[in-house]
Protein backbone atom coordinates (compact mmCIF):
# COMPACT_ATOMS: atom_id res chain seq x y z
CA UNK A 1 0.00 0.00 0.00
CA UNK A 2 1.32 3.25 -1.05
CA UNK A 3 2.57 5.30 1.32
CA UNK A 4 2.37 8.82 0.01
CA UNK A 5 0.69 11.62 1.82
CA UNK A 6 -2.50 12.49 -0.37
CA UNK A 7 -4.88 15.21 0.60
CA UNK A 8 -8.12 15.77 -1.45
CA UNK A 9 -11.57 17.05 -1.82
CA UNK A 10 -14.06 14.57 -1.69
CA UNK A 11 -17.04 16.61 -3.94
CA UNK A 12 -20.66 16.79 -2.89
CA UNK A 13 -20.59 17.47 -6.80
CA UNK A 14 -20.10 13.57 -7.44
CA UNK A 15 -21.11 12.11 -4.05
CA UNK A 16 -24.16 12.40 -1.83
CA UNK A 17 -23.80 14.24 1.73
CA UNK A 18 -25.09 11.09 2.96
CA UNK A 19 -21.84 8.80 1.17
CA UNK A 20 -19.28 11.13 2.52
CA UNK A 21 -20.17 10.93 5.84
CA UNK A 22 -20.19 6.63 5.54
CA UNK A 23 -17.19 7.04 3.38
CA UNK A 24 -15.26 8.82 6.53
CA UNK A 25 -17.71 6.79 9.00
CA UNK A 26 -15.66 3.45 7.23
CA UNK A 27 -12.05 4.73 7.82
CA UNK A 28 -12.14 3.46 11.31
CA UNK A 29 -12.10 0.15 10.20
CA UNK A 30 -11.02 0.17 6.68
CA UNK A 31 -7.30 0.62 5.53
CA UNK A 32 -8.23 1.58 2.10
CA UNK A 33 -8.19 4.98 0.59
CA UNK A 34 -11.11 7.66 1.33
CA UNK A 35 -11.78 7.41 -2.37
CA UNK A 36 -11.50 3.91 -3.27
CA UNK A 37 -14.39 3.65 -0.27
CA UNK A 38 -16.40 5.82 -1.68
CA UNK A 39 -15.96 4.12 -5.14
CA UNK A 40 -17.29 1.20 -3.33
CA UNK A 41 -20.54 2.87 -1.93
CA UNK A 42 -24.02 3.85 -3.54
CA UNK A 43 -27.58 5.49 -2.15
CA UNK A 44 -28.36 2.31 -0.83
CA UNK A 45 -25.38 0.86 0.58
CA UNK A 46 -24.40 4.44 2.40
CA UNK A 47 -28.54 4.51 3.74
CA UNK A 48 -28.14 0.97 5.06
CA UNK A 49 -24.54 1.18 6.77
CA UNK A 50 -25.76 5.12 8.11
CA UNK A 51 -28.97 2.85 9.19
CA UNK A 52 -26.77 0.20 11.21
CA UNK A 53 -23.90 2.55 12.37
CA UNK A 54 -25.43 5.99 12.96
CA UNK A 55 -28.77 5.38 13.86
CA UNK A 56 -28.82 2.17 15.32
CA UNK A 57 -25.74 2.52 17.45
CA UNK A 58 -25.81 6.19 18.14
CA UNK A 59 -22.81 6.85 16.35
CA UNK A 60 -23.71 10.04 15.76
CA UNK A 61 -20.96 12.20 15.40
CA UNK A 62 -20.64 10.08 11.80
CA UNK A 63 -23.34 12.15 10.39
CA UNK A 64 -21.36 15.48 11.14
CA UNK A 65 -19.47 14.78 7.74
CA UNK A 66 -23.43 15.15 5.80
CA UNK A 67 -23.64 19.09 5.43
CA UNK A 68 -26.38 20.96 3.49
CA UNK A 69 -27.07 24.22 2.54
CA UNK A 70 -30.83 24.99 3.18
CA UNK A 71 -32.32 28.26 1.66
CA UNK A 72 -35.91 29.67 3.44
CA UNK A 73 -37.28 32.24 2.09
CA UNK A 74 -40.48 34.26 3.63
CA UNK A 75 -40.44 33.09 6.94
CA UNK A 76 -41.34 35.08 10.35
CA UNK A 77 -38.39 36.82 12.36
CA UNK A 78 -39.97 35.13 14.97
CA UNK A 79 -39.80 31.40 13.58
CA UNK A 80 -35.96 32.34 12.67
CA UNK A 81 -35.71 32.12 16.73
CA UNK A 82 -36.13 28.72 16.18
CA UNK A 83 -34.54 28.11 13.19
CA UNK A 84 -31.21 29.71 14.33
CA UNK A 85 -31.42 28.38 17.91
CA UNK A 86 -28.71 25.53 16.81
CA UNK A 87 -24.78 26.30 18.18
CA UNK A 88 -22.88 23.84 15.69
CA UNK A 89 -24.53 25.44 12.46
CA UNK A 90 -24.30 28.56 10.18
CA UNK A 91 -26.82 31.16 9.17
CA UNK A 92 -26.77 34.81 7.18
CA UNK A 93 -30.13 36.44 6.89
CA UNK A 94 -31.86 39.32 5.66
CA UNK A 95 -30.70 42.51 7.36
CA UNK A 96 -33.18 45.01 8.89
CA UNK A 97 -30.13 47.31 8.48
CA UNK A 98 -29.74 47.31 4.78
CA UNK A 99 -32.59 46.79 3.71
CA UNK A 100 -36.66 48.14 3.76
CA UNK A 101 -39.47 45.93 3.95
CA UNK A 102 -42.58 45.87 1.80
CA UNK A 103 -45.94 46.61 3.60
CA UNK A 104 -47.64 43.02 3.05
CA UNK A 105 -44.28 40.87 3.95
CA UNK A 106 -45.75 39.62 6.99
CA UNK A 107 -46.61 36.15 8.24
CA UNK A 108 -50.01 35.44 9.07
CA UNK A 109 -49.59 32.34 11.34
CA UNK A 110 -51.81 29.06 10.41
CA UNK A 111 -53.46 28.58 13.84
CA UNK A 112 -54.76 32.53 13.20
CA UNK A 113 -56.07 31.74 9.58
CA UNK A 114 -59.83 31.84 9.08
CA UNK A 115 -60.02 32.78 13.43
CA UNK A 116 -61.76 35.92 14.26
CA UNK A 117 -59.20 37.56 15.45
CA UNK A 118 -57.38 37.45 12.27
CA UNK A 119 -59.03 40.58 10.87
CA UNK A 120 -57.57 42.65 13.97
CA UNK A 121 -53.85 40.73 13.43
CA UNK A 122 -53.70 41.74 9.87
CA UNK A 123 -54.82 45.28 10.67
CA UNK A 124 -52.40 45.34 13.46
CA UNK A 125 -49.49 44.22 10.71
CA UNK A 126 -50.65 46.16 8.13
CA UNK A 127 -50.90 49.50 10.37
CA UNK A 128 -47.36 48.72 12.22
CA UNK A 129 -45.79 48.49 8.46
CA UNK A 130 -48.04 51.80 7.51
CA UNK A 131 -45.82 53.25 9.67
CA UNK A 132 -42.54 52.02 9.26
CA UNK A 133 -43.40 53.28 5.47
CA UNK A 134 -44.39 56.64 6.57
CA UNK A 135 -40.93 56.39 9.49
CA UNK A 136 -39.14 56.36 6.60
CA UNK A 137 -40.62 59.00 4.84
CA UNK A 138 -39.28 61.48 8.17
CA UNK A 139 -36.33 59.68 8.84
CA UNK A 140 -34.73 59.82 5.41
CA UNK A 141 -34.63 63.99 5.21
CA UNK A 142 -34.05 64.15 9.79
CA UNK A 143 -30.75 61.83 8.76
CA UNK A 144 -30.22 63.64 5.69
CA UNK A 145 -30.17 67.52 7.70
CA UNK A 146 -27.88 65.66 10.38
CA UNK A 147 -25.15 63.64 8.45
CA UNK A 148 -22.64 65.62 7.40
CA UNK A 149 -20.70 64.83 4.57
CA UNK A 150 -17.38 63.86 5.42
CA UNK A 151 -14.42 65.20 3.53
CA UNK A 152 -13.59 63.83 -0.13
CA UNK A 153 -16.97 60.98 1.25
CA UNK A 154 -18.57 60.77 -2.45
CA UNK A 155 -22.64 62.02 -3.14
CA UNK A 156 -23.41 58.03 -3.27
CA UNK A 157 -21.41 56.90 -0.03
CA UNK A 158 -23.05 60.00 1.80
CA UNK A 159 -26.57 59.16 0.62
CA UNK A 160 -26.03 55.71 1.54
CA UNK A 161 -24.74 56.38 4.79
CA UNK A 162 -27.54 58.62 5.75
CA UNK A 163 -30.36 55.96 4.62
CA UNK A 164 -28.71 53.15 6.70
CA UNK A 165 -28.97 55.73 10.19
CA UNK A 166 -32.90 56.12 9.15
CA UNK A 167 -33.54 52.86 8.60
CA UNK A 168 -31.58 51.55 11.75
CA UNK A 169 -34.25 54.09 13.39
CA UNK A 170 -37.67 52.90 11.67
CA UNK A 171 -36.64 48.97 12.50
CA UNK A 172 -37.70 49.69 15.72
CA UNK A 173 -41.07 49.42 14.32
CA UNK A 174 -41.53 46.32 12.27
CA UNK A 175 -42.75 43.43 14.17
CA UNK A 176 -41.59 39.69 14.89
CA UNK A 177 -44.00 38.87 11.98
CA UNK A 178 -41.74 40.19 9.48
CA UNK A 179 -41.01 38.13 7.08
CA UNK A 180 -36.82 37.43 6.47
CA UNK A 181 -34.60 34.90 4.29
CA UNK A 182 -31.91 32.67 5.77
CA UNK A 183 -29.56 30.64 4.30
CA UNK A 184 -28.79 27.83 6.39
CA UNK A 185 -25.32 25.40 6.62
CA UNK A 186 -25.62 22.57 9.18
CA UNK A 187 -24.33 19.02 9.23
CA UNK A 188 -26.97 16.06 9.28
CA UNK A 189 -26.43 15.77 13.20
CA UNK A 190 -27.38 19.22 14.08
CA UNK A 191 -30.13 19.24 11.81
CA UNK A 192 -31.86 16.52 13.04
CA UNK A 193 -31.91 18.10 16.74
CA UNK A 194 -33.04 21.58 14.72
CA UNK A 195 -35.78 19.58 13.35
CA UNK A 196 -37.12 17.89 16.24
CA UNK A 197 -36.64 21.48 18.33
CA UNK A 198 -39.51 22.85 15.11
CA UNK A 199 -41.25 19.88 15.24
CA UNK A 200 -41.92 20.45 19.09
CA UNK A 201 -42.29 24.54 18.69
CA UNK A 202 -45.78 25.71 20.39
CA UNK A 203 -45.67 27.89 16.73
CA UNK A 204 -47.75 26.39 14.26
CA UNK A 205 -45.92 28.12 11.12
CA UNK A 206 -42.35 27.15 13.02
CA UNK A 207 -43.50 22.82 13.20
CA UNK A 208 -44.20 23.60 9.42
CA UNK A 209 -41.26 24.84 8.43
CA UNK A 210 -39.87 21.39 10.36
CA UNK A 211 -41.79 19.10 8.06
CA UNK A 212 -40.92 21.11 5.25
CA UNK A 213 -36.98 21.18 5.99
CA UNK A 214 -37.09 17.50 6.92
CA UNK A 215 -38.99 16.71 3.43
CA UNK A 216 -36.18 18.87 1.82
CA UNK A 217 -33.13 17.76 3.88
CA UNK A 218 -34.31 13.51 3.11
CA UNK A 219 -34.03 14.39 -0.35
CA UNK A 220 -30.17 14.52 0.08
CA UNK A 221 -30.20 12.01 3.09
CA UNK A 222 -32.46 9.76 3.25
CA UNK A 223 -31.49 7.97 6.64
CA UNK A 224 -29.61 10.67 8.71
CA UNK A 225 -32.99 12.55 9.34
CA UNK A 226 -35.90 10.60 8.73
CA UNK A 227 -36.53 9.41 12.51
CA UNK A 228 -36.80 13.02 13.86
CA UNK A 229 -39.53 13.29 15.75
CA UNK A 230 -40.93 16.31 18.01
CA UNK A 231 -39.42 16.02 21.51
CA UNK A 232 -41.76 14.42 23.83
CA UNK A 233 -41.66 15.70 27.35
CA UNK A 234 -40.81 19.57 26.25
CA UNK A 235 -44.86 19.59 26.08
CA UNK A 236 -45.06 18.53 29.81
CA UNK A 237 -42.35 20.85 30.75
CA UNK A 238 -43.53 24.39 29.12
CA UNK A 239 -47.09 23.59 30.97
CA UNK A 240 -45.88 22.81 34.33
CA UNK A 241 -42.75 24.99 34.74
CA UNK A 242 -45.35 28.13 33.41
CA UNK A 243 -47.55 27.03 36.99
CA UNK A 244 -44.21 28.05 38.59
CA UNK A 245 -43.80 31.29 37.07
CA UNK A 246 -44.31 34.66 39.52
CA UNK A 247 -44.95 37.20 37.32
CA UNK A 248 -44.05 39.82 39.91
CA UNK A 249 -41.18 41.81 39.04
CA UNK A 250 -41.86 45.64 37.55
CA UNK A 251 -40.32 47.48 34.61
CA UNK A 252 -36.55 47.27 34.71
CA UNK A 253 -34.32 50.60 35.02
CA UNK A 254 -30.82 50.42 36.15
CA UNK A 255 -30.66 46.47 36.81
CA UNK A 256 -30.99 46.15 33.21
CA UNK A 257 -27.53 44.58 32.66
CA UNK A 258 -26.96 42.55 35.76
CA UNK A 259 -23.48 40.41 36.50
CA UNK A 260 -25.67 37.61 38.27
CA UNK A 261 -22.25 35.06 38.26
CA UNK A 262 -18.97 35.53 37.97
CA UNK A 263 -15.71 33.81 38.88
CA UNK A 264 -14.53 36.23 41.29
CA UNK A 265 -10.91 34.49 40.92
CA UNK A 266 -11.45 34.43 37.05
CA UNK A 267 -8.26 36.52 36.46
CA UNK A 268 -5.69 34.74 37.71
CA UNK A 269 -7.38 31.17 36.39
CA UNK A 270 -6.76 32.65 33.31
CA UNK A 271 -3.50 33.47 34.09
CA UNK A 272 -2.62 30.11 35.54
CA UNK A 273 -3.88 28.28 32.85
CA UNK A 274 -1.55 30.23 30.23
CA UNK A 275 1.20 29.23 32.67
CA UNK A 276 -0.07 25.51 32.53
CA UNK A 277 -0.02 25.45 29.14
CA UNK A 278 3.44 26.48 28.12
CA UNK A 279 4.98 24.98 31.74
CA UNK A 280 4.57 21.53 33.33
CA UNK A 281 3.40 22.51 36.92
CA UNK A 282 0.19 21.16 38.18
CA UNK A 283 -2.60 23.42 37.45
CA UNK A 284 -2.85 24.59 41.44
CA UNK A 285 1.35 25.29 40.88
CA UNK A 286 0.05 27.33 38.01
CA UNK A 287 -2.53 29.07 40.37
CA UNK A 288 -0.50 29.54 43.44
CA UNK A 289 2.43 31.48 41.60
CA UNK A 290 0.01 33.46 39.99
CA UNK A 291 -1.49 34.46 43.70
CA UNK A 292 1.49 35.01 45.00
CA UNK A 293 3.17 37.39 42.27
CA UNK A 294 3.11 41.09 43.65
CA UNK A 295 1.07 43.45 40.47
CA UNK A 296 4.23 44.32 38.16
CA UNK A 297 4.36 41.00 37.21
CA UNK A 298 0.77 39.46 37.25
CA UNK A 299 0.41 42.99 35.03
CA UNK A 300 3.74 41.91 32.71
CA UNK A 301 2.01 38.63 32.15
CA UNK A 302 -1.34 40.00 31.65
CA UNK A 303 0.64 42.57 29.04
CA UNK A 304 2.63 39.17 27.49
CA UNK A 305 -0.78 37.40 26.98
CA UNK A 306 -1.55 40.32 24.51
CA UNK A 307 1.23 41.47 23.06
CA UNK A 308 1.39 41.47 19.53
CA UNK A 309 -2.29 40.07 19.06
CA UNK A 310 -3.49 41.75 15.78
CA UNK A 311 -7.20 43.09 15.59
CA UNK A 312 -7.74 40.26 13.35
CA UNK A 313 -6.26 37.31 15.91
CA UNK A 314 -8.19 35.10 18.26
CA UNK A 315 -7.02 35.46 22.07
CA UNK A 316 -6.17 32.30 23.59
CA UNK A 317 -8.27 29.33 24.61
CA UNK A 318 -7.14 30.09 28.11
CA UNK A 319 -9.37 32.98 28.43
CA UNK A 320 -12.16 30.66 28.26
CA UNK A 321 -10.80 29.92 31.98
CA UNK A 322 -13.39 32.51 33.55
CA UNK A 323 -17.21 33.10 33.22
CA UNK A 324 -19.67 35.51 33.32
CA UNK A 325 -23.54 35.17 34.01
CA UNK A 326 -25.71 38.38 32.79
CA UNK A 327 -29.49 39.04 33.17
CA UNK A 328 -30.23 41.41 30.70
CA UNK A 329 -32.88 43.54 29.00
CA UNK A 330 -32.92 44.90 25.61
CA UNK A 331 -34.78 45.70 22.77
CA UNK A 332 -35.77 43.29 20.12
CA UNK A 333 -33.94 44.37 17.80
CA UNK A 334 -31.19 44.10 19.83
CA UNK A 335 -32.15 40.50 21.09
CA UNK A 336 -32.53 39.62 17.45
CA UNK A 337 -28.16 40.32 16.75
CA UNK A 338 -26.99 38.54 20.43
CA UNK A 339 -28.86 35.54 19.50
CA UNK A 340 -26.36 35.09 16.69
CA UNK A 341 -23.40 34.71 19.28
CA UNK A 342 -23.78 30.81 19.34
CA UNK A 343 -20.71 30.44 21.71
CA UNK A 344 -22.79 31.61 24.66
CA UNK A 345 -24.94 29.89 26.64
CA UNK A 346 -28.42 31.97 26.08
CA UNK A 347 -31.75 31.64 27.13
CA UNK A 348 -34.59 34.51 26.24
CA UNK A 349 -38.44 34.70 27.43
CA UNK A 350 -41.14 35.27 25.21
CA UNK A 351 -41.23 38.10 23.47
CA UNK A 352 -44.12 40.66 24.46
CA UNK A 353 -44.78 44.38 25.84
CA UNK A 354 -44.68 43.93 29.54
CA UNK A 355 -41.44 45.51 29.86
CA UNK A 356 -41.83 48.19 27.84
CA UNK A 357 -40.08 49.82 24.95
CA UNK A 358 -37.35 51.67 23.61
CA UNK A 359 -37.84 55.35 22.21
CA UNK A 360 -35.11 56.64 19.82
CA UNK A 361 -34.12 60.09 19.87
CA UNK A 362 -34.04 60.28 16.07
CA UNK A 363 -37.99 59.50 16.26
CA UNK A 364 -38.64 62.67 18.19
CA UNK A 365 -36.01 65.06 16.14
CA UNK A 366 -38.26 63.78 13.10
CA UNK A 367 -41.86 64.59 14.87
CA UNK A 368 -42.65 61.12 14.61
CA UNK A 369 -43.38 61.02 18.38
CA UNK A 370 -47.29 60.64 18.19
CA UNK A 371 -47.95 57.81 15.40
CA UNK A 372 -44.55 55.93 16.68
CA UNK A 373 -46.24 55.68 20.94
CA UNK A 374 -49.64 55.39 18.94
CA UNK A 375 -48.11 52.04 17.30
CA UNK A 376 -46.65 50.75 20.14
CA UNK A 377 -49.99 51.00 22.21
CA UNK A 378 -51.86 49.40 19.01
CA UNK A 379 -49.75 46.42 18.94
CA UNK A 380 -49.44 46.06 22.52
CA UNK A 381 -53.43 46.14 22.84
CA UNK A 382 -53.71 43.64 20.04
CA UNK A 383 -51.28 41.54 21.67
CA UNK A 384 -53.05 41.05 24.59
CA UNK A 385 -55.90 40.18 22.70
CA UNK A 386 -54.41 37.40 20.96
CA UNK A 387 -52.55 36.01 23.72
CA UNK A 388 -56.21 35.36 25.64
CA UNK A 389 -57.53 33.09 23.30
CA UNK A 390 -54.00 32.31 21.65
CA UNK A 391 -51.46 31.49 23.62
CA UNK A 392 -47.62 32.24 22.21
CA UNK A 393 -49.43 34.32 19.24
CA UNK A 394 -49.36 37.51 20.17
CA UNK A 395 -45.44 37.61 19.74
CA UNK A 396 -45.80 37.87 16.39
CA UNK A 397 -47.37 41.21 16.65
CA UNK A 398 -44.56 43.00 18.41
CA UNK A 399 -42.44 45.63 17.06
CA UNK A 400 -38.64 45.69 17.45
CA UNK A 401 -38.61 48.61 19.77
CA UNK A 402 -39.99 46.13 22.83
CA UNK A 403 -37.88 44.92 25.62
CA UNK A 404 -36.91 41.35 26.22
CA UNK A 405 -35.52 39.57 29.18
CA UNK A 406 -32.56 37.29 28.27
CA UNK A 407 -30.38 34.86 30.43
CA UNK A 408 -26.72 34.25 29.16
CA UNK A 409 -23.69 33.25 29.96
CA UNK A 410 -20.27 33.27 28.25
CA UNK A 411 -16.67 33.14 28.83
CA UNK A 412 -14.15 35.79 28.55
CA UNK A 413 -13.19 34.64 25.45
CA UNK A 414 -16.20 34.92 23.94
CA UNK A 415 -17.14 38.13 25.62
CA UNK A 416 -13.83 39.66 23.76
CA UNK A 417 -15.49 38.86 20.65
CA UNK A 418 -19.00 39.83 21.36
CA UNK A 419 -17.62 43.29 22.57
CA UNK A 420 -15.38 43.78 19.81
CA UNK A 421 -17.62 43.69 17.00
CA UNK A 422 -20.89 44.58 18.82
CA UNK A 423 -19.26 47.82 20.50
CA UNK A 424 -17.52 48.91 16.61
CA UNK A 425 -18.85 52.14 15.83
CA UNK A 426 -20.53 50.79 12.77
CA UNK A 427 -22.77 48.30 15.08
CA UNK A 428 -26.29 49.50 15.76
CA UNK A 429 -26.70 51.79 18.85
CA UNK A 430 -28.66 49.23 20.59
CA UNK A 431 -26.57 46.04 20.48
CA UNK A 432 -23.69 48.42 20.96
CA UNK A 433 -25.21 49.99 24.51
CA UNK A 434 -25.31 45.96 25.49
CA UNK A 435 -22.18 45.20 24.55
CA UNK A 436 -20.95 48.49 26.40
CA UNK A 437 -22.82 47.58 29.50
CA UNK A 438 -21.26 44.33 29.57
CA UNK A 439 -18.00 45.49 29.05
CA UNK A 440 -18.66 47.67 32.35
CA UNK A 441 -19.69 44.83 34.27
CA UNK A 442 -16.53 42.86 33.06
CA UNK A 443 -14.24 46.37 33.92
CA UNK A 444 -15.26 45.91 37.20
CA UNK A 445 -14.65 43.14 38.54
CA UNK A 446 -11.57 42.00 35.93
CA UNK A 447 -10.08 45.22 35.16
CA UNK A 448 -6.68 43.87 34.75
CA UNK A 449 -8.00 41.55 31.62
CA UNK A 450 -11.02 44.08 30.84
CA UNK A 451 -8.55 46.73 29.88
CA UNK A 452 -6.84 44.51 27.09
CA UNK A 453 -10.92 44.77 25.52
CA UNK A 454 -10.09 47.40 22.57
CA UNK A 455 -13.24 49.43 22.70
CA UNK A 456 -13.12 53.16 22.35
CA UNK A 457 -12.88 54.81 25.96
CA UNK A 458 -15.07 57.94 24.65
CA UNK A 459 -18.65 55.74 24.68
CA UNK A 460 -20.53 54.36 27.70
CA UNK A 461 -23.75 52.34 28.19
CA UNK A 462 -24.68 55.53 29.58
CA UNK A 463 -23.44 57.96 26.82
CA UNK A 464 -25.23 55.65 24.02
CA UNK A 465 -28.11 56.10 25.97
CA UNK A 466 -28.02 59.56 26.37
CA UNK A 467 -26.90 60.13 22.84
CA UNK A 468 -29.42 57.76 20.93
CA UNK A 469 -32.76 56.65 23.41
CA UNK A 470 -35.55 59.77 24.89
CA UNK A 471 -36.96 56.26 26.80
CA UNK A 472 -36.32 53.03 27.38
CA UNK A 473 -38.70 51.46 28.92
CA UNK A 474 -41.51 53.60 27.85
CA UNK A 475 -45.02 51.60 28.72
CA UNK A 476 -47.64 50.98 26.26
CA UNK A 477 -50.38 49.40 28.29
C1 LIG B 1 -21.24 44.86 10.55
C2 LIG B 1 -22.02 43.59 10.62
C3 LIG B 1 -23.00 43.32 9.68
C4 LIG B 1 -23.70 42.12 9.72
N1 LIG B 1 -24.67 41.88 8.79
C5 LIG B 1 -25.33 40.71 8.81
C6 LIG B 1 -26.32 40.41 7.84
O1 LIG B 1 -26.65 41.21 6.97
N2 LIG B 1 -26.93 39.22 7.90
C7 LIG B 1 -26.60 38.31 8.86
O2 LIG B 1 -27.17 37.22 8.88
N3 LIG B 1 -25.68 38.56 9.80
C8 LIG B 1 -25.05 39.73 9.81
N4 LIG B 1 -24.11 39.98 10.78
C9 LIG B 1 -23.92 38.99 11.85
C10 LIG B 1 -22.66 38.15 11.63
O3 LIG B 1 -22.68 37.54 10.38
C11 LIG B 1 -22.49 37.08 12.69
O4 LIG B 1 -23.36 36.01 12.52
C12 LIG B 1 -22.71 37.56 14.07
O5 LIG B 1 -22.04 38.76 14.28
C13 LIG B 1 -22.19 36.53 15.07
O6 LIG B 1 -20.78 36.58 15.01
P1 LIG B 1 -19.83 35.34 15.04
O7 LIG B 1 -20.32 34.28 14.14
O8 LIG B 1 -18.45 35.84 14.77
O9 LIG B 1 -19.94 35.00 16.59
P2 LIG B 1 -20.21 33.76 17.52
O10 LIG B 1 -21.31 32.89 17.07
O11 LIG B 1 -20.32 34.42 18.83
O12 LIG B 1 -18.91 32.93 17.45
C14 LIG B 1 -17.70 33.34 18.09
C15 LIG B 1 -16.54 32.89 17.27
O13 LIG B 1 -16.50 31.47 17.27
C16 LIG B 1 -16.09 31.00 16.00
N5 LIG B 1 -17.18 30.22 15.40
C17 LIG B 1 -18.43 30.07 15.90
N6 LIG B 1 -19.12 29.22 15.14
C18 LIG B 1 -18.33 28.86 14.14
C19 LIG B 1 -18.51 28.01 13.02
N7 LIG B 1 -19.63 27.35 12.80
N8 LIG B 1 -17.46 27.88 12.18
C20 LIG B 1 -16.30 28.53 12.39
N9 LIG B 1 -16.08 29.34 13.44
C21 LIG B 1 -17.08 29.50 14.29
C22 LIG B 1 -15.72 32.21 15.17
O14 LIG B 1 -14.37 32.52 15.38
C23 LIG B 1 -16.59 33.28 15.79
O15 LIG B 1 -16.14 34.55 15.53
C24 LIG B 1 -23.42 41.18 10.75
C25 LIG B 1 -22.45 41.47 11.71
C26 LIG B 1 -21.75 42.65 11.65
C27 LIG B 1 -20.72 42.91 12.71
Amino acid sequence: MPHDRRIYRLSPSQLSAETIAVTFAKTSRSPEPFDEIAAQLDAEKSSKFSEKWIVGYGHSSVAEHAVLHLALENVSRLAIETIEGNRLASYTEKSTRYQEWDPKAYVVPPELKGSPLEGEYCQTLDMLFGTYAEALEVLKPWSEANTPRLEGESERAWANRARVKAVDVARFILPAASMANVGVTMNARVLEYAIKKMLSSELAEVRQIGEEVKAVATQELPTLVKYAQPIAHLEGLRERSRAFSSRIDTLPNEEWCRLSKYDPDGENEILAAVLYRFGDDSYQVCLDQVANMDENARQALVDLLFDGVGEFDVPLRELEYSNYAFDLVMDQGAYFEFKRHRMMSQTVQQLGPDLGYTLPKAILEAGFEAPYRQAMRSAAEAFVKVEASMPQLGSYLIPNAFNRRVLCQANLRELFHFIKLRCSENAHFSIRRVGRGMAEKVQEVHPALARKLRVDEKESSASIAADFFEGLTESAL
